[in-house]
């Protein structure tokens, strides 16, 4: 009976230590504190939790279903659903521009990881499976928001592209998959996920152009840049627009999709699923 009691046991423990991370970064005010308090608590009726003002990720566990994460919903429960279930962490991470820096550190190197809140462990990290970039396509859409958003994208996007180059010996960088979240499509104001894209991608063109200059104006050379091995030339070719696209030569995969947290609109179900395909 013991073997089988010990087998029991270690097949049922399943350490924190070993649980997958889902990154949630973006802009102040985009709505990362409201979707965290959205998929842990199923559909809001109740007040918000304040926004996220603590310097330090905060991590919450999630449950997918693993049979067929496409199907899944995050207001099933799934315990009574009596569906085999997927753990996650979901890591809210400050948008202030002064603590960027180290959100971005986490994704540095070729397999990313995080020491977040709910590891227990001293020592053990997560492993980040994949990065959701929660944005306000209501902000978006007057214009005034999109040269910082952009910025930080263009930020979080570049620190995947260099982590491409700087691995270590033959062995590929894990692919990173992105989610950009447009967030607050139940205001009648916000901009369509289509033209959220397009938005941004032409911003993101515009400030690679800008960063490029600046090199140029401080002596790197247009070989070097055209080489694009280093540098803040986001995206392989030497293109003059910027998409999403290219960031796939650099096993970055980026999508589009647009939701919403509150109020009456398309709601969070498309953003679980991208992520519950990827855990
Ligand atoms: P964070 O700084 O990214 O964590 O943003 P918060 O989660 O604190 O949200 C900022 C504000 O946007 C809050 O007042 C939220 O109630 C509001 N908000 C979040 N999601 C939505 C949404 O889908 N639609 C609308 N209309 N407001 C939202």
């Amino acid at each position: 009976l013991a073997p089988i009691l010990l087998h029991f046991l270690y097949s049922t423990a399943t350490p924190y230590t070993t649980l997958p991370s889902v990154l949630l970064l973006g802009p102040p005010g985009a709505g990362k504190t409201a979707l965290t308090t959205l998929f842990e608590r199923g559909p809001l009726d109740l007040p918000l939790a304040k926004t996220h003002t603590s310097q330090v990720p905060s991590s919450i566990e999630l449950s997918i279903n693993s049979d067929d994460p496409s199907s899944a919903s995050y207001k099933t429960n799934l315990d009574e659903a009596g569906a085999t279930a997927k753990k996650f962490l979901l890591v809210d991470t400050p948008g202030h521009p002064k603590l960027r820096a180290s959100s971005l550190a986490h994704l540095n190197s070729a397999e990313p990881t995080i020491k977040s809140s709910l590891v227990s462990d001293g020592g053990a990290k997560s492993k980040i499976k994949a990065v959701v970039f929660m944005v306000d396509a209501a902000a978006l859409a007057d214009g005034d928001a999109l040269p910082s958003t952009a910025e930080y994208l263009y930020d979080v996007l570049l620190t995947l592209q260099k982590r491409f180059h700087s691995r270590n010996g033959s062995r590929a960088p894990a692919s990173m998959p992105v989610l950009v979240a447009a967030n607050k499509l139940d205001l009648f104001t916000a901009l369509p996920a289509a033209l959220v894209k397009s938005n941004l991608e032409a911003e993101l063109g515009r400030i690679r152009a800008a960063r490029s200059k600046g090199l140029l104006d401080s002596g790197v050379g247009q070989d070097d840049l055209a080489a694009g091995e280093e540098g803040d030339w986001l995206g392989g070719d030497g293109s003059e627009k910027f998409s999403f696209a290219q960031m796939m030569e650099f096993d970055v995969d980026v999508d589009v999709i647009g939701g919403s947290v509150t109020g009456d609109g398309p709601g969070a179900e498309k953003w679980w699923k991208w992520i519950g395909e990827r855990v």
